[in-house]
């Protein structure tokens, strides 16, 4: 009787995923192909792992740390079509497969870290780093792999590793718990109108929407929820001052009602736990674990960072407030300015000062000329050439495909662009990619990049033509699909975009800056139908628009992470009025008053949820590093080859290899300094 493994090889002979190929086969694959695709794959990076441990030799880097890094080339692989698929071409069936292999997909990585005899390797090797003669890149990666046991708890005894575990799972419990609550209050509320004027002053758009959301729910009227499509828009344009308050407060005290849906025990617990957990393992603070994996250190650094931007955008920010205060007392008499004030009076205050139109600016911005643009700006900088190709398998028939050279005509990386939405995809635009870039027996393998975003489609009559910030969008993405293409690294886990958290908006935020600048513009901004180039007038209003508020924003920004560090840089056992420590973690940053029925931290959920506790301040982190960088370029010229190879030497090019603030400073001469983003916000003069 023939055994089912037998059946199976045969089976797996035909799969395509489990041949060796280049280019990811997609018009070969069918959804049938992924799972046992995936078993066999684990099957072999697990005997990859394997071969390491039993491995009779002493543990060497070679045998061991370089090996590790090479192992799962298979799964890496097949891993990224199947779930590049699943956000850019997914349908039930994938999500169904998705279900299915996450979870082996987790096994197989705890089984990683959780190995002691794998970690009892590393760790010899480790022990011995100093007399190892390694290059920066060999140690960094040492070091990155240790560490990957170490902060999971390796080097912990018995018990403390149960507790480590403990924690962990009741962590991801608590987490779970307190997004359910926020959804469900968010789901909960809905303000339910049945007068026209109520929803004066929104656009038709807006209206619309309320009228179908109340149909779906077979009422009659007007529904307005707490989802950002149907909130904005009416805390933005609705005229009626009391149907605002009424909807920011439902909105600000979300899980803070002292009910079954309150967070406030939640965030507490989160925190403590997390302190103990940074304890077990030796840090002083859970932000001072989390950071000592990101450019900016430590909680000193950061707090600091936070208090000189403080300190330089509160006059510009109090200056604006002012002025909107001004400006909404003499249109409607309000005397204080409130919360549920302030989208409103601002959006008025924009309209009234730049009148920016996007559909003005759109006939100048046709899709394929932006493409063209940033393709062209990629060769002025870096020397890059973009070359169509039309033999690549590609998912899905608008998906454009270009190889990519350099100047001396090698071949730098395959690039896939996958610009409009279409069911399937999810929203919002991202860089990803299907193969990684690396070296291995002195063979430079380079990478296949892709882009993929969700910008205005043609229409019968006319081309894709973009917004401007859609035109940002392509730009920013682009600028990480750069980071990818130009890797040049030795090892797969260091390259490309494989940087620690609050450096790797840095090739993205750069390259947007162009897109403000005539001496880019002129390359592809030209009118789709008379060939025209953007008027320059256009341009200095998107200048100025674009720093609209600047000060405002940026003390908001300050606020949250302020408050982030305070939950997770201090000892937390001390809180015990969640809504007071909240208010002493935002003093100095607020301009609106307190509304003591709403609170942040109950709803924040990218620090009690989401992956950006202690990571909040690199949002501006980002910002300050890309004006940085950029006011280098324009000292010296915006297309300047010499500062732009300094930048593919010394930050594209060399992923993870070394620590960010080392390639920073030998790309840029020092440490950034915020002066150049302050000055681009305009905040300088105030
Ligand atoms: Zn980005």
């Amino acid at each position: 009787m023939p055994s089912t493994s037998n059946k199976q090889q045969r089976t797996n002979e035909k799969n395509p995923l489990l041949q060796t190929f280049d280019h990811a086969p997609f018009s070969k694959i069918k959804n049938e192909h992924f799972k046992p695709a995936f078993l066999a794959v684990i099957e072999e990076a697990r005997k990859e792992i394997d071969a390491i441990i039993t491995n009779k030799n002493a543990p060497t880097f070679e045998n061991t740390i370089a090996a590790l890094d090479y192992s799962g080339y298979q799964l890496d692989r097949v891993s990224s079509v199947f779930f590049n698929l699943n956000s850019a071409e997914t349908n039930e069936e994938i999500q169904k497969i998705a279900q299915e292999v996450s979870p082996l997909l987790s096994e197989f990585s705890n089984d990683i870290t959780l190995n002691e005899e794998l970690f009892k390797r590393v760790k010899t090797v480790y022990d011995q780093r100093e007399k190892l003669n390694l290059t920066v890149e060999e140690s960094t990666l040492l070091s990155k792999r240790y560490k990957s046991f170490s902060r999971n708890g390796a080097n912990l005894s018995e018990d403390k590793k149960k507790r480590l575990r403990e924690i962990d799972a009741k962590l991801a419990k608590l987490k779970l718990k307190f997004g359910e609550n926020i959804l469900a209050e968010t789901n909960k509320y809905q303000m339910h109108l049945t007068n026209e004027s109520d929803l004066d002053g929104l656009p038709e758009g807006a209206k619309e929407a309320a009228t179908q959301l109340a149909k779906s729910k077979e009422k009659d009227g007007w529904l307005i929820t707490l989802d950002y499509p149907s909130y904005i828009p009416f805390m933005k344009y609705a005229k009626n001052r009391e149907l605002r308050k009424e909807l920011s407060m439902a909105f600000g005290s979300k899980a803070f009602k002292n009910d079954a849906l309150d967070n406030q025990e939640n965030v507490l617990k989160i925190a403590n736990l997390r302190h103990e957990r940074a304890n077990l393992l030796g840090y002083k603070t859970h932000a001072h674990f989390v950071l000592e994996e990101r450019m900016a250190e430590t909680p000193e650094k950061v707090t600091s960072f936070l208090n000189e931007l403080l300190t330089k955008a509160k006059p510009a920010a109090q200056n604006e407030f002012y002025e909107l205060e001004q400006f909404a007392k003499d249109l409607d008499g309000i005397e204080r300015l409130q919360k549920w004030d302030g989208a409103y009076y601002s959006e008025k205050l924009k309209q009234k000062l730049f009148n920016l139109d996007d559909e003005k600016l759109k006939p100048y911005f046709k899709l394929e000329n932006v493409i063209a643009g940033v393709f062209k700006v990629a060769e002025k900088l870096f020397g890059l050439t973009f070359k169509e190709v039309f033999g690549v398998d590609k998912y899905h028939e608008e998906v454009k495909t270009y190889e990519v050279y350099d100047n001396n005509n090698n071949f730098i990386s395959l690039f896939y662009a996958d610009f409009h939405p279409r069911p399937g995809k999810r929203g919002g635009a991202w860089m990803t990619s299907f193969k990684s870039q690396f070296r291995k027996n002195g063979e430079d393998s380079r990478p296949h990049i892709s882009n993929v975003c969700n910008f205005t489609p043609s229409t019968a009559t006319k081309p894709s033509l973009l917004t401007f910030n859609e035109v940002t969008t392509l730009f920013h993405e682009f600028g990480h699909g750069l980071h990818g293409m130009l890797a040049n690294t030795t090892y797969p886990s260091l390259s490309g975009t494989s940087v620690y958290w609050d450096f790797v908006e840095l090739p993205s935020q750069v390259l947007e800056n162009w897109c403000y600048e005539k001496e880019a513009l002129e390359l592809f901004a030209t009118h789709y139908e008379t060939g025209g180039l953007i008027p320059m007038e256009l341009v200095q209003k998107i200048k100025a628009s674009a720093t609209f508020q600047e000060g405002m924003a940026t003390l908001r920004q300050i606020s949250f992470g302020k408050l982030d560090m305070e939950w997770h840089a201090k000892n937390p056992s001390e809180i015990k009025d969640v809504k007071a420590f909240e208010n002493k973690a935002f003093e100095g940053t607020q301009l609106y008053p307190d509304t003591p029925e709403t609170c942040m931290s109950t709803a924040f959920a990218h620090i009690f949820q989401g992956g950006y506790s202690s990571g909040y301040y690199s949002y501006k982190w980002a910002e300050v590093l890309d004006a940085d960088a950029f006011a280098y370029f324009k000292e010296h010229g915006i297309f300047n080859k010499a500062i732009a190879t300094k930048f593919k030497e010394h930050v594209l090019s060399k992923g993870g290899t070394e620590n960010p603030m080392t390639l920073y400073k030998r790309f840029r001469g020092c440490e950034p300094k915020i002066e150049a983003l302050l000055e681009r916000a305009g905040l300088l003069s105030a």
